[in-house]
């Protein structure tokens, strides 16, 4: 509720403005956030087995991504504490007469951040966003959806452990559109980043933009797959299954419109179709399982919702379609073809296990389909023919481009989107720049 919402921002904005942290050498903020690292690596398994609780996934993802990968990025961007840097400038100010100038430029951390994160990855998220923040100096409030609360609170018990200071970290639970959007609109909130929907970016931006709030915003997608006309069918099919079934289809990167040469559709969809029918479903504590439940009942029935208007504009089901007799939030993994780029399928963020093959008589149509979308997160190319890959990569309207794989992540690899995805990047130095100002100092002498 609001009272909450005011109390942590307060709680965050005190401790900003006191220089607990900020005030710090940045050495001592690195050592803290390696120790913060260490902290949440201490309790791996902990962590993993409430995030799958709370988010439905494989315990396998959530040792090895959730906790595995975010532990890695913890320590990249702990370093980025003592690397900010500005620079010297010469400059030709020529008032008043015989006065010479000192110029340069230092990066301050931009203050409050409010963090609001999705339900997909929730504590990879929201580690995302609160170690570069940190590193840059600034306090942060995360505020985690709705559904999925548990392990940003469990990273606020161990942040504390870590020797974080009070008031550095907060997090709030509540819902979106009231607890969210107060934090949004606060005005002693200087930043805001935030993950999820393109619709609800959209209404973040406008807000924030009232007090002029900084934000960057990393959206939904519907992010392409490109086999050309050489591709390693086998290895296409392997990374569809990577790219566009990891976390049942509920990654803002996923593959999720599959184009493939018209001489080879049917043989990579029978591939694809044989593969993705022999997945095993289960609960996500379930070590054999390959599709687990997804978020929730809401989730669920938004996905079916997209297959019924799928079947209803024509596609086929190649294998799965329905939800399984089973107890529990699951959609069959999916693969659709004969879909055509006009259709729904082709062109809607469904977020669930779906796959939907298209084809394409020329490479240059291909390129066309490809980019023909509001969005432009993430892309993959499939060839092993470089003159081809690299007149294509940049041409290609979207923030990265995979060649012969798809949603592989790297802290040192900018990650955000073109278009509608988004405004921004996450990961690399970019991500603790974006929570810092630029000031200009100028010394006359
Ligand atoms: P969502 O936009 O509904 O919610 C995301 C977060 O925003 C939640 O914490 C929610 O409580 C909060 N929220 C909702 N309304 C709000 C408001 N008016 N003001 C402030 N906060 C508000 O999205 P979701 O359903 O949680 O996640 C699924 C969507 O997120 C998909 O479209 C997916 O593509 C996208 N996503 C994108 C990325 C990325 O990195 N680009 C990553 C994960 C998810």
């Amino acid at each position: 509720g609001e009272a909450q919402v005011e109390q942590a921002v307060a709680s965050a904005h005190r401790a900003f403005r006191s220089g607990v942290w900020s005030g710090l050498r940045p050495a001592d903020r690195e050592r803290i956030l390696l120790r913060f690292a260490e902290v949440v690596e201490a309790h791996a398994e902990e962590l993993a087995q409430l995030e799958t609780l709370n988010q439905g996934k494989s315990i396998h993802i959530a040792r090895a991504i959730e906790v595995g990968a975010s532990v890695e990025y913890m320590r990249y961007m702990a370093g980025w504490a003592t690397k900010l840097e500005g620079q010297t400038l010469d400059v030709s100010i020529a008032v008043p007469p015989g006065t010479r100038y000192n110029a340069s430029t230092r990066r301050e951390p931009v203050g409050v951040v409010a963090g609001i994160v999705p339900w997909n990855f929730p504590l990879m998220i929201a580690i995302w966003k609160i170690v570069p923040a940190l590193a840059a100096g600034c306090t942060i409030v995360i505020k985690p959806a709705d559904e999925t609360p548990l392990t940003a609170l469990r990273l606020a018990e161990l942040a504390i452990e870590a020797g974080i200071p009070a008031g550095v970290l907060n997090v709030l639970v509540g819902r979106g559109a009231s607890a969210g959007a107060a934090l949004v609109a606060h005005p002693q909130v200087s930043k805001v980043s935030f993950t999820g929907s393109t619709a609800v970016g959209k209404q973040i931006g406008a807000s924030a933009l009232q007090n002029m709030t900084r934000f960057s915003l990393e959206l939904g997608g519907k992010n392409p797959m490109l086999l050309l006309p050489d591709a390693d069918l086998d290895k296409a099919v392997g990374g569809a299954l990577l790219g566009g079934l990891l976390n049942q289809g509920q990654v803002c990167a996923a593959a999720s419109r599959i184009y493939v040469h018209r001489s080879r559709h049917d043989a990579y969809v029978e591939a694809l179709g044989a593969a993705v029918k022999g997945m095993s479903i289960g609960a996500g504590m379930d070590p054999n399982a390959q599709i687990n439940p997804l978020v929730s009942r809401k989730q669920q029935a938004s996905v079916l919702g997209h297959l019924d208007k799928a079947r209803a504009q024509g596609a086929r089901v190649v294998t799965g379609g329905a939800a399984p007799a089973l107890p529990g939030f699951f959609v069959e993994p999916t693969v659709l073809a004969g879909v055509d780029h006009g259709m729904a399928a082709a062109r809607e963020e469904i977020f669930g296990p779906v796959l939907s093959v298209l084809a394409y008589d020329s490479v240059e149509e291909a390129l066309q389909l490809v980019n023909d979308s509001q969005y432009g997160l993430a892309a993959s190319l499939w060839t092993n023919d470089l003159t081809q890959a690299m007149d294509l990569i940049p041409r290609i309207e979207a923030g990265t481009v995979w060649v012969n794989s798809h949603v592989v992540l790297d802290p040192n690899m900018p990650f955000g989107g073109y278009k509608q995805s988004g405004i921004g990047r996450e990961f690399g130095r970019g991500a603790v720049e974006a929570f810092t100002e630029t000031k200009s100092v100028c010394i006359a002498y």
